[in-house]
């Protein structure tokens, strides 16, 4: 008899039967409260209806088009729509399925459109685990341990982690900063650097937010030496900080954004957008694959995009986010236990840390474990992963946050 791979390992012991909305069914009928969203995926929810209903309607009619031979009209329609939401002057998309693929996507688009080999990224930020997005993440050894020799060419600079550092926002960002220029000065000169890559929150990394001033800097460098800007929204686009872009929040103007998780409620989709002057630049053959923009996740991708404008969820995503800060603070500041509670929309992270400061990894792993023995599912991040994080779909209500916090504040 065939069994799952260890490599399958759960944090929790369900077996989910259906999800409707925030809530997960397990196959012996209990109720799981979902601040996990698949990972931040289900934006509109489990199941939302109109997500079901435009996939049901394009899997009778198409299911793949290949898109090196054929158009499809689910890839023309996201196209125009995405147009709309995108930044200004990005009007330029290419598709994938997953986020690894956009960050290799957007990798091979910045070694060739700038003919330089380098890329810098950012201390705890997470790209994915493919070999070369594996490369370029630092928010734990566990997601490239073993798996080397890594691909060359990438640079870690700090980020404003202040938390971490036991310093302000402003000296963590004039420290990130001036070591980026310590980077450019010792290792990757500006002109064989093609790119910066970097979440406007760190997701794996901690529920660390930018700032406006770190992103600023990385902008005027880029402008400076014609290093592209590429933000990865992965996890922070589609509304999930309350703003519709994780970047919206900063004002600066990437040249690359690359895009999943959100955007089709679960089906797999993401996407790389820059200008077409900029995707231009890509070598032809050098990008795609056989199931790119399938015709089905891009017809959730539009019903999803419908949803989240037409029920306000950037909105709604903004004032629960700010419930759920709030209500994760109050708790923390009850205990020793938990150090920083941080975020931005609907990304909380609760810190455990010991009496003395040091991560605890254990205590944090012990409420996630609680958590979900009283029906809440929570997950953890952050490299010595003693973060709890609640990422809840954007259509949570108010009383579905506070049963929340109500678990959560008996929880720690
Ligand atoms: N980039 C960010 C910011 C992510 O959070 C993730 C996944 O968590 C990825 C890239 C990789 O996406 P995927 O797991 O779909 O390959």
């Amino acid at each position: 008899m065939a069994q799952l791979s260890p490599l399958l390992k759960q944090a929790t012991p369900v077996v989910v039967d259906h999800g409707e909305g925030v809530y997960l069914y397990d196959v012996d009928g209990k109720r799981h409260l979902d601040f996990t969203a698949g990972i931040g995926v289900t934006s509109t929810g489990h199941c939302h209806p109109d997500v079901v209903r435009a996939a049901q309607e394009q899997i009778g009619k198409l299911i793949h088009g290949q898109y090196t031979t054929v158009m499809h009209k689910p890839l023309l329609e996201l196209t125009e729509r995405l147009g709309g939401v995108l930044p200004s002057g990005l009007d330029s998309l290419f598709y994938a399925n997953s986020g690894s693929e956009a960050v290799e996507a957007a990798l091979r688009l910045s070694r060739q459109a700038t003919g330089r080999p380098n890329v810098i990224v950012f201390q705890g930020g997470f790209h994915g685990r493919t070999v070369a997005a594996a490369s370029m993440t630092t928010s734990g050894t566990r997601f490239s341990a073993g798996i080397g020799p890594l691909m060359a060419g990438v640079h870690v600079a700090p980020f404003p982690y202040a938390y971490h550092y036991g310093w302000d926002e402003e000296t963590a960002t004039k420290f990130a900063l001036r070591e980026l220029d310590y980077l450019f000065a010792t290792v990757s000169a500006p002109n064989e650097t093609a790119a910066f890559f970097v979440e406007p929150v760190l997701g794996e990394g901690g529920y660390v937010p930018a700032n406006t001033a770190f992103l600023a800097g990385l902008r005027e460098r880029a402008d400076a030496h014609g290093i592209l800007l590429v933000l990865d929204e992965v996890q922070t686009g589609f509304g999930r900080t309350g703003r519709f872009w994780g970047h919206d929040h900063f004002g600066v103007h990437p040249d690359v954004v690359l895009i999943a998780k959100g955007l089709a409620s679960g089906f797999p989709l993401s996407g790389i957008a820059a200008s077409e002057s900029l995707m231009a630049k890509a070598w032809p053959g050098s990008q795609g694959g056989t199931y790119g923009g399938n015709a089905v996740s891009c017809a959730a991708a539009i019903a999803t995009l419908e949803v989240i404008q037409r029920d306000g969820l950037v909105e709604n995503a903004a004032e629960r986010g700010r419930q759920l800060l709030d209500g994760a603070r109050l708790i923390a500041d009850k205990t020793a236990a938990i150090g920083d509670v941080r975020g931005l929309g609907l990304l909380v992270g609760s810190e455990f840390t010991t009496a003395d400061g040091e991560p605890d990894t254990a205590t944090a792993q012990k409420a996630q474990k609680a958590a979900a023995d009283h029906g809440l599912l929570l997950l953890t991040c952050g490299a010595f992963m003693n973060v709890v994080r609640m990422v809840p779909p954007l259509v949570v209500d108010a009383a579905q946050v506070d049963d929340a916090l109500r678990i959560w504040g008996e929880v720690v």
